[in-house]
């Protein structure tokens, strides 16, 4: 097949479902020109992100492409989630050592998937022979002057955080395995298959101060934020989300929690009350209050004997 049939077969219809929000009329022209065409709303800012998935170091080269295609989009979603954005549309640059139909099928129905599910169109990218590499670029749009940022918080915040924590860095020590056992499908699944939390970015705009998603740690991330901020924070470690299968099975959950990246829940901080505001009127979304953003610089823990922890957070780095 060549490279045109191989687009069409696989790539053309992603996403393109009929029930996509009326934001999706913005698409004016997706795949088969040069550009896509967006028309943008005036009162709308616009909101770009773009990752990078690279066979052999953010996944093994055996890796489900199905459940590959799912992450990678999710993981630029969360993105526009930590920006308070609504997702538009997505390009996709793929670069692969041979026309596998087989893995090509099953990363473009995994690519589906996640695109219908968050409603987002696929309108554009570029295929290339190479080293097996993904790379996804979303758009996204915040209301005008909404866009939540990293450099808000504010002495008094509150930090909270959505989901629970560690999950998906505690699926690491399975990958690649055979049969999993059931609990270690819950592992792998929420590394996987993370859920980017748009409906909680959108709900945070106008009353979060600062947001981030959580991809290399909550503390690595957390840091971000204060860096940005200038300011510090003191977070409780009993009052870390975490779920029913971490703590049953890990050694030291709160240390998947707090140093594991990958989990892609959402680490806001916010006035106490605009947090009272988005109780109030989103009660069906979850998050957790872990600790509070103080003047000091620096980030300190209070462990579970009371005592409290400088601490330098180390998440992962590329270089
Ligand atoms: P050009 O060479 O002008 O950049 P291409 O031949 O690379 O165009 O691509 C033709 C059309 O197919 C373009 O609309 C492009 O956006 C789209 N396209 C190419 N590869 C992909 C892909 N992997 N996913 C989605 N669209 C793609
Ligand atoms: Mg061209």
């Amino acid at each position: 097949m060549d490279e045109f049939a191989l687009i069409k077969r696989y790539f053309s219809d992603i996403g393109a479902i009929p029930e996509l929000p009326a934001l999706a009329q913005a698409i004016q022209e997706g795949i088969g020109n040069d550009c896509a065409i967006l028309r943008i709303p005036p009162q709308f800012d616009l909101c770009l992100s773009i990752d990078t998935l690279v066979s052999g170091i953010h996944f093994l080269p055996d890796a489900p492409a199905d459940r590959l295609a799912y992450r990678a989009l999710a993981v630029n979603l969360s993105d526009l989630a930590a920006m308070g954005a609504q997702p538009l549309c997505f390009t996709l640059a793929l670069t692969l050592p041979e026309s596998n139909e087989l893995w090509l099928q099953a990363f473009s129905r995994g690519l589906d998937r996640a695109a219908r599910q968050y409603a987002i169109r696929l309108v554009g990218g570029d295929t290339t022979r190479g080293p097996l590499s993904i790379t996804i670029q979303v758009q996204g749009v915040v209301t005008a002057g909404q866009g939540l940022r990293r450099s808000g918080a504010q002495k008094g915040d509150l930090i909270c955080v959505t989901g629970v924590l560690g999950d998906a860095n505690a699926a690491l020590g399975i990958l690649g395995k055979g049969n999993p056992a059931e609990w270690e499908s819950y592992f792998l699944s929420r590394y996987y298959e993370p859920s980017p939390r748009l409906r909680e970015g959108l709900a945070l705009s106008g009353l979060a101060t600062a947001c981030i998603d959580v991809s290399d740690g909550l503390l690595a991330d957390l840091a971000h934020i204060l860096e940005s901020s200038g300011c510090g924070a003191v977070i409780r470690d009993d009052a870390i989300p975490l779920s029913e299968a971490l703590r049953g099975t890990a050694i030291n959950p709160l240390t998947h929690a707090l140093e594991g990246g990958d989990d892609y829940e959402l680490c806001f901080t916010i006035s106490e009350s605009n947090l009272a505001l988005l109780r109030d009127r989103e009660p069906t979304l979850r998050f957790t209050e872990i600790g509070s953003i103080v003047s000091t610089p620096g980030l300190r823990r209070l462990n579970h004997r009371g005592e409290i922890m400088c601490i330098n957070p180390v998440g992962y780095k590329h270089f």
